[in-house]
Formats: C-alpha cells, structure tokens, sequence
C-alpha cells in the first residue's frame, strides 16, 4: 500500500509535532508533502529538514526568506499569506490535510481542503464551531470525510463506527476537569497565568489549555460533537474524568456504553485519523490496567464553570451565537494570557458578548465572519472597561 500523502497545516504547535512523530513512526503509511507555520519559523525549518516536505506555507516574504535560509533542501514551493495555505490546502499532491491551526485560522484552509476534495484530520474544534453547518455541508458536497483528532470526537468516531445512528442515544463527552476542578469559587479570582497553563493530564498549546481550565474546551467540543456526528446538542453530555483515560463514551438505546481508552497521548488519535480505517502497530504503549487503580467520575460544576451552559444556550441558538462564542472566547483568553483581566472574567466577557449579539435569520460564510469581527470588538471593549 502506498503511503498517505498529508498536508500538516499547523505542523509547529503541539498537535503539529504530535503528527510529525506520528510520521517518523510510521513512514510507509504517512509521507508528509505539506507543511506550514506561523511565528516559529526555525521549528517549522527543524521538522521541515526532518520529512522534507516539497511545499511550504509561512505568513509573509520575510518568513519565506527566514525558512529557506534555514532549509538544508530546495522544497518546490514556499507559499505566504491566507492564500498561500489556502492553496498548501488544496495542494494536487495530498490526499488528507490535518488542520491543526489554533482558533479561528483553520477556517478558510478548511474549506479550500474540502472544496478540493481532500480528506481533513480536523484538530482545530473552532472551525466546527464558528461554521459547523457549512464545512460539514462542503465535506457532503465535496464527497469528503471529516476524521476527528480531538481525542474525544475520535474515541466517539472509534465507538460508532459500523453502528446504526437509530441505536445510539448519547454521547458522553469525559472533561479532566482542569487544574481548578476541586478550588472555591472565591478563590478563582486568584488564579495566576503560571496555574492555568498547568493542566493536569495534557500537554498542549496555550489556549486550549487555558479552554480546559475554564471548561470552554469542553463546551466548544460539545458544539463540535453536535457537528461531527449529527445530533441535537441535548443528546451530548458531559461527565468529568480526572483521569483522562477514557477518552469519551457513547450510551445506546439499550443501556449499553461503548468507551474508548488509551494514555493521554494526542499520537493515539492522530494516527488513528492519518491511517483511518487501519490500525497500525507503532510505538505507542498500552495501558496496563492494574497500575491505574482506579477511574474515578463527576458532575461537572456548571454554576461554579458557566462554559458549558453558555456553550449549550449558543448551540441552541444556533445561526452566528457559537461563532460569537467562539470569537468572544478567545479574545478573552488572550486578555487572560496578556495579564490584563482576571480569570473569571473570561466567562464574564463571554456572557456578556453573547447577551449583546442579536442574532441574524442568515448565516453564509460572510455573516459569520462578520459576527466573529464584531464579537472580538466588543470583548476587547468589554475586557478594556
Ligand atoms: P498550538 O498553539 O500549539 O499550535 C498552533 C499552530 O497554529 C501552530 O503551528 C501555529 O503556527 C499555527 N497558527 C497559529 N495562528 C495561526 C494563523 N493565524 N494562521 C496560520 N497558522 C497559525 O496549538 P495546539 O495545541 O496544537 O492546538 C491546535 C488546534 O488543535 C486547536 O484548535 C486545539 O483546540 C486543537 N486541539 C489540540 C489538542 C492538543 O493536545 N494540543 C487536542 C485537541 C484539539
Ligand atoms: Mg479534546
């Protein structure tokens, strides 16, 4: 079998190296042929030397001549700009385009991987929330399948495949519950960069770290869930798992739950999606059940976490209020990270941004974007006052 050709777009965050190792690991079923960064352009330089991608995609012309002098190969290609990983995206030479760009970034690479047909290994959970109907009807349209790499979504994937949709009642969505899981609610006012940025059991990038913390991150996968896998928001739930050994679950009309397991290691998934519907010996180790004791359960806090509620009113709101979310969301998670507001203000600006935004009856591509501009204006207002 010949390898998979992907496109790693994001390839320097932490899903991005995730995947490289993914592909060194396995290089009969993964060759890279795309790859792009965004402010670390040595480390994009570094993994680059590693697989030799023969396209590249930076931000501008002065990247592109960072990287090319940092190159120890001629690739065929340095792309730039939006359009540049528009067209990385939609590259001739790839069958399947990981999007793991963080935020709202991944959107329009998204739809141009779909409008040419490729395959998407989705990490960037933004996308499916800021435009959920309009990339899962691009994927129909286009005859493209959207394979899920956030690790909850895929353990769902894992649990559904092969199964009748009429047979499945929920989906259980397991949160670690962050590093602030257990504290006062008068003390959240107290928390520091140093301690969000700490999560208990993951390794990842800096907003979705901080989205774990406030349970944001949950909430945006609850909208991505609703998404991915066609049901109703009331049919996805949430049950805190401090553990993070299942990954996420799913409940049939019978009674009976189907649950995926495995480290918490973001390779488990991503290899999964490139090598879909395979499944490969690696390098990654099993769990060895005896050595974990225990896996223990809770309710979520939703007084104490509001995310999930907001993120449940704005899927029920539908049209442009969880692209509203979203882009609330991460302005105020900048603001956090920036040391300019205090925690609980994140849920604050977010509350009150989607309180603010009217809702609009039509929502193409252009509305949502609109309504993603005019949400970070007024959080940036809101995080200001
Ligand atoms: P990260 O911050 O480590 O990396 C982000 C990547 O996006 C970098 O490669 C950066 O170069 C690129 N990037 C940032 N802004 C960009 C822009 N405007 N245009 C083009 N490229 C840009 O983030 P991460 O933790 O790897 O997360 C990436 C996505 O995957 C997020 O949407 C996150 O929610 C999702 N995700 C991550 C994990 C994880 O374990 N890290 C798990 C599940 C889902
Ligand atoms: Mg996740």
């Amino acid at each position: 079998m010949s390898p998979r050709r992907i496109v790693l777009l994001g390839a320097t965050g932490s899903i991005g190296r995730s995947a490289v190792r993914v592909a060194k690991d396995l290089p009969d079923r993964v060759r890279v042929v795309g790859m792009s960064g965004f402010r670390n352009i040595p480390g994009l330089a570094a993994a680059a030397n590693d697989l030799r991608p023969e396209f590249l995609a930076v931000p501008d012309e002065s990247s592109a001549a960072q990287l090319s002098a940092l190159l120890d190969y001629k690739p065929a290609s340095i792309l730039t700009g939006e359009e540049g990983l528009c067209q990385l995206a939609a590259l001739d030479a790839a069958d399947m385009v990981l999007v793991a760009i963080v935020g709202t970034g991944g959107l329009r690479p998204a739809l141009a991987a779909l409008a040419a047909g490729k395959d998407i290994a989705l990490a960037s959970k933004e996308v499916l929330v800021v435009a959920g109907e309009l990339v899962m009807a691009a994927a129909a349209r286009h005859d493209c399948r959207l394979l899920p790499v956030d690790s909850e979504h895929n353990a769902i994937f894992q649990c559904l495949e092969g199964r009748d949709p009429r047979h499945v009642k929920k989906l259980i969505l397991t949160a670690s519950g962050g590093p602030f899981r257990t504290w006062p609610e008068d003390e959240l006012r107290t928390v520091t960069r140093e301690q969000a940025l700490r999560h208990p059991t993951w390794r990842m990038g800096e907003k979705i770290t901080i989205d774990s913390a406030t349970l944001f991150n949950k909430g945006l996968e609850m909208i991505e869930a609703r998404w991915l896998f066609g049901v109703d928001i009331s049919r996805v739930e949430v049950v805190i798992h401090p553990q993070s050994i299942i990954h996420s679950m799913v409940e049939f009309i019978d009674g009976s739950v189907l649950a995926q397991m495995s480290h918490s290691d973001m390779r488990f998934p991503i290899q999964y999606a490139l090598t879909w519907p395979d499944r490969l010996a690696g390098s990654l180790p099993p769990l060895e059940f005896a050595k974990l004791g225990k896996l223990d359960f809770e309710e979520p806090r939703c007084d104490v976490f509001p995310a999930l509620d907001l993120a449940r009113q704005a899927s029920e709101r539908g049209g442009i209020a969880p692209a509203v979310l979203n882009a609330a969301n991460e302005v105020a998670v900048a603001e956090f990270l920036a040391g300019r507001i205090a925690f609980p203000r994140i849920w604050e600006i977010v509350a009150r941004v989607l309180g603010e935004t009217a809702d609009v009856p039509r929502h193409d591509l252009d509305s949502l974007l609109a309504a993603d501009q005019a949400a970070r204006s007024l959080a940036a207002r809101c995080a200001a006052a």
